[in-house]
Formats: C-alpha cells, sequence, structure tokens
C-alpha cells in the first residue's frame, strides 16, 4: 500500500500527461511560456482571483509574498506553530521575527481568538496555514487584520481545492484574503512532477512586483530593478499541472468520500475536525491518540504505511528556538497535538480494500 498513491493516479491520466510532456519537449520552450501562461489563467480561473502567478515552489511563493511586502529585519509576522517548516523558514529569510499563535484544539488552525493579542505595532504580515487542507477561520483573521491595516497571506500549500462558506458566500482557498501561496509539490492535493507553486493576489501592484522578483528582480529585458530570485516555474512542470488541474474537483470529491469512510469507522482515535460550511482539500488524513507508540505499532505489523505531521511544533525547532527562545510550554495546545497526531494513507486512489485493511489496523 503507498501513503499517497501517486502511481495509481499517473495511469488514470496517462496519456494526456505523456502528450503534454511531449508537446513542451517539441516546443523547447522550457522556461516560462506558453504552458506557464495557460496554467496561471487556470488557476487563476479555479480560484477567482485577478491574479495567479506560478513559481518554483510553495516555499517561494511565500518568500515573494514577503519579498513583495518588503519584510526585513526588526518586522514580526504572525503564523501558526502547527505547520512545516516552509512557513517560518520564510519569515526568517527575510530577517523577520516569527511570532505565533497556538492552534485550535479541534480544526489545528491558527485560532482567531488568539490573534489580536499578539498583534504589535511591528506585525507587518499575518500567515494563517490551512493544515492538512482545511482553511483556517479566513473571515474572523481578515477582519482583524483590516482593522490594523496588516497584509494577510494564506498559506494554502495545503489546501488548493478547499472551499469555506461564510453567509451565503463561497471562500475559495487561494482567494480568501489578500495574499495566498500554494504549492504543487508531489504529494500536495494538486501536485506536479517536481517542485512549483503559486502566488495568488487580487492587487495588480503587487502581482507586477512578484512577477518581477521571481526573475531576477528583471523589469525589462537584463534591466533589473528589484534584487529578487530566480523562482520561475519550468514548462514541463505546468504542463502536467494543466492535465491535473482538471481532475482536481472529481478527486477531492472523492477525498469527501474516502474521509467519510474512515470518519464513520475509525474507533478509539480522534477523527478530523471539520468545520461546519468547510470543503477540506484533505492533503493529509491525520487523526490523534494518546497512544501514538501503541498505534505505530500496530500500523507497523500491518504493513500501513504512515507519517507524523508534524512531531515538533515550529517555536520548538531548533534554527527558531536558538534564535527567539521560545520554550517547551508556550504553545501547549500545538505542543500536545505534535505528540499525538498521525497521518494515515489517504489519497483520491485508495482503493476500499485498502481503506478497509487501515481501519482495521487502527481498529485491532
Ligand atoms: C508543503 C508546504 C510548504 C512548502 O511547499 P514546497 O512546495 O514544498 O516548498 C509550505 N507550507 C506548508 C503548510 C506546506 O505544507
Amino acid at each position: 500500500m503507498e501513503f499517497i498513491n501517486l502511481k495509481a493516479q499517473y495511469e488514470q491520466q496517462k496519456s494526456e500527461i505523456d502528450n503534454a510532456i511531449q508537446d513542451v519537449l517539441h516546443s523547447s520552450q522550457f522556461i516560462m511560456g506558453k504552458a506557464v501562461e495557460e496554467l496561471e489563467s487556470h488557476l487563476s480561473s479555479y480560484v477567482g482571483a485577478k491574479n495567479a502567478i506560478a513559481c518554483s515552489s510553495g516555499t517561494d511563493a511565500l518568500i515573494l509574498a514577503l519579498m513583495a511586502l518588503d519584510i526585513k529585519n526588526g518586522d514580526e509576522v504572525i503564523t501558526s506553530p502547527f505547520s512545516f517548516i516552509a512557513s517560518v523558514e520564510a519569515i526568517m529569510l527575510l530577517g523577520a521575527k516569527p511570532i505565533f499563535v497556538d492552534i485550535d484544539e479541534k480544526t489545528y488552525n491558527l485560532d482567531s481568538t488568539k490573534l489580536e493579542n499578539a498583534i504589535t505595532k511591528h506585525t507587518k504580515a499575518i500567515i494563517p496555514v490551512a493544515i492538512f487542507g482545511q482553511m483556517a477561520d479566513m473571515q474572523a483573521i481578515n477582519a482583524i487584520a483590516l482593522k490594523h491595516n496588516i497584509p494577510v497571506i494564506e498559506d494554502a500549500a495545503q489546501s488548493f481545492g478547499a472551499t469555506q462558506r461564510y453567509n451565503d458566500k463561497i471562500l475559495k482557498s487561494c482567494n480568501a484574503s489578500m495574499f495566498a501561496t500554494t504549492s504543487f509539490f508531489p504529494s500536495k492535493p494538486l501536485g506536479c512532477y517536481g517542485d512549483g507553486g503559486a502566488v495568488f493576489t487580487n492587487d495588480e501592484k503587487f502581482a507586477q512586483k512578484i512577477r518581477y522578483l521571481l526573475n531576477h528582480g528583471q523589469t525589462k529585458r537584463y534591466e533589473h530593478s528589484f534584487i529578487g530570485l530566480n523562482a520561475r516555474l519550468d514548462a514541463l512542470q505546468a504542463a502536467i499541472l494543466n492535465v491535473k488541474i482538471k481532475y482536481l474537483d472529481s478527486e477531492i470529491a472523492k477525498r469527501q468520500e474516502i474521509a467519510r469512510i474512515y470518519d464513520e469507522n475509525l474507533r478509539n482515535v480522534i477523527i478530523p475536525f471539520i468545520q461546519k460550511g468547510n470543503v477540506s482539500a484533505y492533503a493529509q488524513y491525520s487523526i490523534r491518540t494518546k497512544n501514538r507508540a501503541q498505534l505505530i505499532e500496530k500500523l507497523t505489523k500491518a504493513h500501513i504505511p504512515y507519517a507524523v505531521h508534524y512531531p515538533i511544533a515550529l517555536h520548538l525547532q531548533e534554527v527558531v528556538r536558538k534564535v527567539y527562545g521560545y520554550k517547551k510550554g508556550d504553545f501547549p495546545i500545538s505542543e500536545v497535538v505534535c505528540d499525538e497526531i498521525l497521518s494515515l494513507p489517504f489519497s483520491p486512489f485508495l482503493s476500499a480494500k485498502e481503506q478497509d485493511q487501515v481501519i482495521k489496523a487502527v481498529n485491532g
């Protein structure tokens, strides 16, 4: 059994993907170009954001958004302590201080009721993470951010395709705040066959600046107005994504079905809590138990793959702790979740038989 079955997905879409790759090879246009432009137009119409800017990874997407905002030494950026390292890495790479707001015990996303307390006159951005594919409470976060005039960057690396209902409106992940960033790492809900990512914004000026920044700060050929990056997306990845995005909605629907089967059948563990009105992209299906070691033993015996997302809260990562002196107990909910969380095999291609094996192993 695969933890995430990317092979089955490729088999299903093989002829289209192979053709798309061949087209790029015949075009010899390998960096940016037509396939990337096409992808950006698919991405922007999928989420409804005016600008989708393809780039080299989800991490670079975060760095680009922060660079566009001129985040620098002395600034503070708020994020969740329960995330992949990239969320904090981007902040620290620009010299800013990461300020953490502990998570909600049920959704594992930044607790919006604790956000306002963390804001100071140095706060220059807020990065809520849509952990495991479920959007954070964007309405509340945006309202607080607006009140203090602080831009929000949704780290939507795990949630492309997720939605959130608010009153009668459907907010789409990647178009629920001033900026959003996503990742096309192979195992994400929309993955390519290498590294890739995108930044989203409805602001034309920032969009233009990000386009310059990802291409060495070049404003005209060999004229450079910013210190930028080489953070372009290559055409092969874009061509693959142009095929895969067509299947995304049916895959997200399949993810809901499999999650429901897990939800209804798993015993003695805390199943994912999806807030009413939210549709998760289920980048991961993660359960919680105080007896994680015992659960791991059972899974290992049954040859069921698993992963721990994530074993260490970001404030306790050596690289963060060392610089900013955060310590155990600072963000207790994140710390407990790090001790108890475990992700089960999950993908739209997990067969009924495999689902059954996983359920038996967890319950056994
Ligand atoms: C994967 C991930 C990233 C980084 O994306 P890459 O494309 O791997 O650089 C950032 N934030 C979160 C929450 C992620 O899960």
